[in-house]
């Protein structure tokens, strides 16, 4: 039986992130995936002034930016006519940009850096149960070869995504629903007028709205709260290869306690929501690097507390974003969209709106 400080379930982006604090710390600390090879997706693809200032020290931020878009504006439109532009450079920060990246290519930096501290993600080893162990925990976890091996660790970190089997084992419940709505995304090579460095949002009175984030050269992410993203991208686009689609349900969910005894939670783990935002796995990131610094200065009693009501106004948030932009035609519509309309050119706008964009907390 190993012993050693943390043990880190899960190797998403929240795991990655979490490993790389503790270990820059001299935190003894292995990781372990069920998987055998990172996601080849392009999942969330939007990283934040947030998650840039946090991955910064550990010189992650250094490489994402070398790799991904900055996207400096933001355009709403309304039947294909430009209703507001936002112009995210003007937020003064630094990193006045929101940065486009593929999860596959910032899992790939991640898990380079973490091998940069001679920490390794052990592959293809599942968690299949935990119990308290003395002072620690020990998990119960099947190897490569399916043989079964037992770990003490002083703490848990539970990054294993929304089928959580860390949070299942300590009983938590992951209070929510699911939406309704089917939403789709595509990813694509496509020639269009609308460019390859902004966010759009495409409203439209007679139906549903489509998100575009660049993510290449000439190469975009679409985004709506039907099944067809495809069919709603603007009439002078020209598809010339779907790199990815993908037709799926969102729930909101949070669990009702990101600790028990001495395993916590953190990332898809610990709550999930819409895509509206693109807030999920940014705060994913946040949950890891304040696991990090807790353990370190010995305050992970606070972690809950912490993090709890911060996912909890973060959830709020995107509902909200999610609930106005799924307005099905009608009335609810016409009022947003005249409320748009009305309020798009004030300077308020841009003061306010530019910076929660990049998540930026005020
Ligand atoms: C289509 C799509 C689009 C998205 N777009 C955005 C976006 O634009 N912006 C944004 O911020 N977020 C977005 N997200 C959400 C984002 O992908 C997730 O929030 C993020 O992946 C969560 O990271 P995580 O590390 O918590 O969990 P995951 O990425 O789910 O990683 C969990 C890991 O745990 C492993 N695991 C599971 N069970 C076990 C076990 N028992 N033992 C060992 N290992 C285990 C899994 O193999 C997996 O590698 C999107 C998600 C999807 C699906």
């Amino acid at each position: 039986m190993a012993e050693s400080n943390v043990l880190i379930v899960g190797a998403g982006p929240v795991g990655l992130a979490a490993a790389i604090e503790l270990g820059r710390q001299g935190t003894p600390v292995r990781i372990v995936d069920s998987s055998e090879s990172r996601t080849g997706l392009s999942k969330a693809v939007g990283i934040n002034v947030q998650s840039l200032e946090l991955l910064e020290p550990s010189g992650v931020t250094e490489r994402l930016l070398a790799a991904g878009i900055r996207i400096r504006r933001a355009n709403l439109w309304l039947d294909g006519r430009p209703l507001v532009s936002l112009d995210l450079s003007l937020v003064r920060h630094r990193f006045n940009f929101l940065l486009a990246l593929s999860q596959s290519e910032t899992e790939r930096i991640l898990a380079e850096a973490l091998g940069d501290l001679g920490i390794d993600v052990e592959r293809r080893t599942t968690l299949v149960g935990l119990e308290e162990a003395g002072g620690g925990i020990r998990a119960r976890m099947t190897l490569p070869d399916g043989s079964e091996t037992q770990h003490v660790a002083g703490t848990l970190l539970g990054a294993d995504g929304a089928r959580s089997t860390v949070r299942k084992a300590l009983d938590i419940d992951f209070v929510g629903a699911r939406y309704e709505n089917t939403w789709s995304l595509a990813d694509v090579t496509l020639s269009w007028s609308h460019g390859y460095s902004d966010v759009n949002l495409f409203l439209s009175t007679a139906g549903p709205m489509l998100f575009t984030v660049p993510i290449g050269p000439d190469r975009i992410r679409a985004i709506s709260q039907t099944d067809d993203a495809l069919g709603l991208l603007p009439a002078d686009s020209l598809v010339t290869k779907v790199h990815w689609q993908s037709v799926f349900h969102v729930a909101l969910r949070q669990a009702a306690h990101y600790q028990g005894g001495n395993a916590f939670l953190a990332g898809d783990a610990a709550h999930v929501h819409s895509p509206a935002g693109g807030r999920g796995m940014n705060l994913g990131f946040w949950d890891a690097c304040s696991f990090a610094r807790r353990h370190a200065d010995g305050t992970l009693a606070g972690y809950e507390a912490e993090r709890h009501p911060i996912g909890a106004r973060i959830l709020a948030i995107t509902d909200r974003m999610f609930r106005i932009a799924s307005l099905p035609p009608g009335l609810g519509q016409m009022a947003r969209n005249a409320a748009m309309r009305t309020v798009a050119q004030l300077p308020i706008v841009q003061r306010r709106i530019a910076p929660q964009l990049l998540g930026i907390e005020t």
